[in-house]
């Protein structure tokens, strides 16, 4: 029998192991259960490929990446690894030749999508062979807590009574605490050994900027930081998606789209040639980058803003992977929170409550004064990290001002309309009131008569535009989902009154935040 040293050495060509990887592997070759959170690029997939290997019989690897499960049993096959998949994509007969290599005893690896245990004739298949280890990839799909749950991993806690001898490795690149516990509560690996590597990139520099024209500042950024090398540009629709390909594309930059709504064939395509070519952005929906291999996507952006930390932390996670400089670039302002605010109050009770705090903690991290790293790896439990000095707030701390009177202007106009009116509008018009602007809109709703008309000239229309984001973000004040139109909350009458103060972040300029930032 090789030692798990030797396989990596022959099989995978690698000199040593990663931290971590060797004592999860013995772990599991000795038949050890195991729960393993490590961030994306960590090497996850040798732990369970390796066991795999020494042991003897078939690893069956339980992973939802039904797109990448081909590369993934090409990349092995090349390697001299004898692989298979089963899943929802193949004809009976593709399926069959695979049983049949599975039953032959000529298989070391088979990826089974979590749909196919459901399936009685899949579970007879299994034991009628010998099974090395149980890898259940991308574990926090169990966790209904978490953005991503499949309920057919809830059905995995059952291989374990099935299959009392063979252990299990459950891999996760995103796990708070809570989604931790729950992961190992619903796969019954509480005597399971926990393996939990830092979540810390120290390579990526984090840097969010406040958001006036997003295309702009994402080619100001590229042109300056990254001109030739390769990043993935997230937005949130697909039409966006195209419109900035081919807006980056016509001012030199080599990009190309990928989201849900093109074509199966041009999707791989351009997969293949972000994956091949060099310097090549894409512009893409989330439908992009589970599971893709490529070390060295030097920058991730988001013209968007992300649904939750996981989220957030999962994609910008996709740069340096070599462990080389790479920047996570964001840009995002007031529409951005009036939109998740307002797609935040859709669903069931359970589903808004959860979307609201995921969405608290992503704008959290986008008004912090104090180092953006800190803030994140303590939203993944690891506490007591000093500032990191490689993101921009640690960087450029940004100054607070006391903005209680200009957050007082701000509720009193939306409070004068509603009382004296009856009525209610979105952020353009309060910010014309306070501005003092005879727009036709004004003078339609004779708004100009209101106290508080003109009663705001000591700010621009930017600034006064980042007090509202921020007092959404505080849930000083509220966006109704039907017309996007803001509301008072229960938290605005202690600031009306007087007995709350109103610290804010306040917001640097744009650009000159991208450009100090060349310093380092
Ligand atoms: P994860 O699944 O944790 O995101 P992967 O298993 O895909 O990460 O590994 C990321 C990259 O690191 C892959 O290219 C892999 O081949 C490489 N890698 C993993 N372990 C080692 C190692 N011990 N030495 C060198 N490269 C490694
Ligand atoms: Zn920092």
């Amino acid at each position: 029998m090789d030692t798990p040293l030797e396989v990596l050495h022959r099989v995978f060509g690698y000199d040593s192991f990663r931290p971590g990887q060797q004592e999860i592997i013995e772990t599991v070759v000795a038949g050890g259960d195991a729960l393993v959170l490590m961030p994306t690029g960590g090497g996850k997939s040798l732990c369970y490929q390796i066991p795999a290997l020494v042991r003897p019989g078939v690893g069956v690897v339980v992973s939802p990446l039904i797109a990448l499960m081909q590369d993934q049993v090409d990349a092995l096959t090349a390697l001299g690894v004898r692989a298979g998949f089963l899943n929802s994509t193949q004809d009976f007969g593709e399926r069959q030749e695979v049983e049949a290599a599975f039953l032959a005893g000529d298989l070391d690896l088979l990826y089974l999508a979590p749909e196919r245990l459901r399936v009685d004739s899949t579970i007879r298949l299994l034991e009628k062979g010998e099974i090395a280890l149980f890898a259940i990839d991308e574990a926090h799909c169990v966790s209904q807590w978490g953005h991503d749950f499949r309920p057919d991993y809830l059905m995995l806690s059952g291989l374990h009574e099935r299959w009392p001898n063979v252990p299990r490795i459950a891999l996760t690149a995103t796990a708070t605490p809570e989604t931790h516990q729950e992961i190992s509560s619903r796969l019954g690996l509480d005597a399971a050994r926990h393996f939990v590597a830092s979540f810390d990139r120290p390579n990526i520099q984090y840097r969010i900027s406040p958001k006036s024209e997003p295309k702009r500042q994402l080619l100001d950024f590229i042109r300056t930081e990254h001109p030739d090398d390769a990043g993935i540009v997230y937005c949130l629709s697909r039409s966006s998606a195209e419109k900035i390909a081919e807006f980056l594309s016509d001012h030199g930059i080599a990009a190309i789209p990928y989201h849900a709504g093109l074509d199966a064939r041009v999707r791989a395509l351009h997969q293949a040639r972000f994956l091949r070519e060099e310097g090549l952005t894409v512009v893409a929906t989330i439908a992009f980058g589970m599971g893709i291999d490529k070390p060295d996507v030097r920058f991730v952006a988001h013209l968007d803003l992300p649904k939750s930390l996981e989220g957030y932390y999962q994609e910008t996670g996709r740069a340096g992977r070599d462990g080389l400089p790479a920047t996570a670039w964001m840009a995002y302002g007031l529409q951005d929170v009036v939109q998740h605010r307002r797609m935040a109050l859709e669903g069931d009770e359970a589903h808004r409550r959860r979307q609201a705090l995921h969405l608290d903690a992503m704008l959290a991290l986008c008004e912090t004064v104090t180092c953006r790293r800190v803030m994140l790896l303590d939203y993944f439990g690891e506490t007591g990290t000093g500032p990191c000095g490689n993101c921009d707030t640690c960087h450029n701390r940004p100054d607070t001002w006391d903005a209680t009177v200009p957050a007082q202007k701000v509720l009193s106009a939306v409070y004068r309309l509603a009382k004296e009116r009856g009525q209610k509008f979105g952020v353009g018009q309060i910010v014309d009131i306070l501005l003092g602007k005879k727009t036709a809109k004004v003078e339609q709703f004779g708004h100009d008569s209101l106290t508080v008309f003109g009663v705001g000239q000591d700010l621009s229309s930017a600034e006064w535009h980042g007090v509202v984001r921020q007092l959404l973000t505080r849930g000083i004040l509220a966006v109704e989902p039907a017309h996007g139109t803001l509301v008072l909350t229960d938290k605005s009458g202690g600031v009306l009154r007087g007995h709350d103060q109103v610290s804010l972040r306040r917001d640097l300029k744009p650009r000159a935040a991208g450009r100090t930032m060349k310093a380092k």
